[in-house]
């Protein structure tokens, strides 16, 4: 597929723009509230490549590592792509990398939650993590940054803000789950919140040290 060259981290201008390997749009929105103003990201339907990015490796390193690849290979742009999991410490880390296909492989939500929430029915300790690993591409070069988040899994679904996992999932800190808070709550505790703000410092870093 012949791309547009986009004009990534134009260094003359101070708005820098990156391609976010993702056509999750929950995702897009949630990095996008997280980002200052002179950095733009902009998903795979937005730079115009239709594709599902396979995520076929046991770790969340191995997938994010396997979706920034194919879109550096594609597009030869700096690019970045993250890989999130709810580990659930009774379960052995379940469903960890198998999180969006846990109950099957149509990615249903609900499925998914059901199937946990089932598997859970008897267990005492609740506490889970979701952790994001996002990679990065500059340059031609791969770095990866990790965000935690620890808390524990309701009972029940509470809220109907946010998505996957949110509605059974209450931070350490905090009494509401993920959706029973607006975007900039979640945002004070996220795994996505930690994960990105080490990548604007490095980014940052990058680019102060390589602007001339
Ligand atoms: P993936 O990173 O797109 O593979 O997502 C794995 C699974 O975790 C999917 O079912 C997502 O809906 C879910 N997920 C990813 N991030 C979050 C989050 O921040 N909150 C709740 N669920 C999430």
């Amino acid at each position: 597929m012949e791309l547009p060259k986009i004009n990534f981290f134009n260094l003359t201008s101070t708005m820098s723009t990156l391609i976010f390997a993702t056509n999750n749009n929950n995702k897009i929105l949630e990095i996008r509230s997280i980002l200052n103003d002179d950095m733009q990201i902009i998903g795979l339907r937005e730079a115009g490549i239709i594709t599902d990015i396979p995520e076929p490796h046991p770790t969340l390193e191995e997938n994010a590592r396997e979706k920034s690849n194919f879109i550096f290979k594609l597009t030869k742009s700096d690019c970045f792509s993250e890989d999130t999991g709810l580990e659930v410490m009774a379960l052995n880390g379940e469903p960890g990398v198998k999180s969006a296909r846990y109950a099957g492989d149509d990615s249903d939500n609900e499925k998914n939650i059901e199937k946990l929430l089932q598997k859970m029915t008897l267990v005492n300790d609740r506490t889970a993590q979701f952790r994001t690993v996002i990679s990065l591409i500059v340059n031609g070069e791969e770095i990866q940054f990790e965000g935690i988040c620890k808390g524990t899994i309701t009972e029940i679904q509470r809220g109907n803000k946010g998505f996957g996992y949110d509605s059974i999932f209450i931070p350490e800190g905090s009494n509401k789950t993920f959706a029973e808070m607006e975007m900039s709550e979640k945002n004070k505790f996220s795994h996505r919140k930690k994960a990105t703000s080490k990548l604007i410092d490095y980014l940052n870093n990058y680019y102060g040290k390589n602007q001339n």
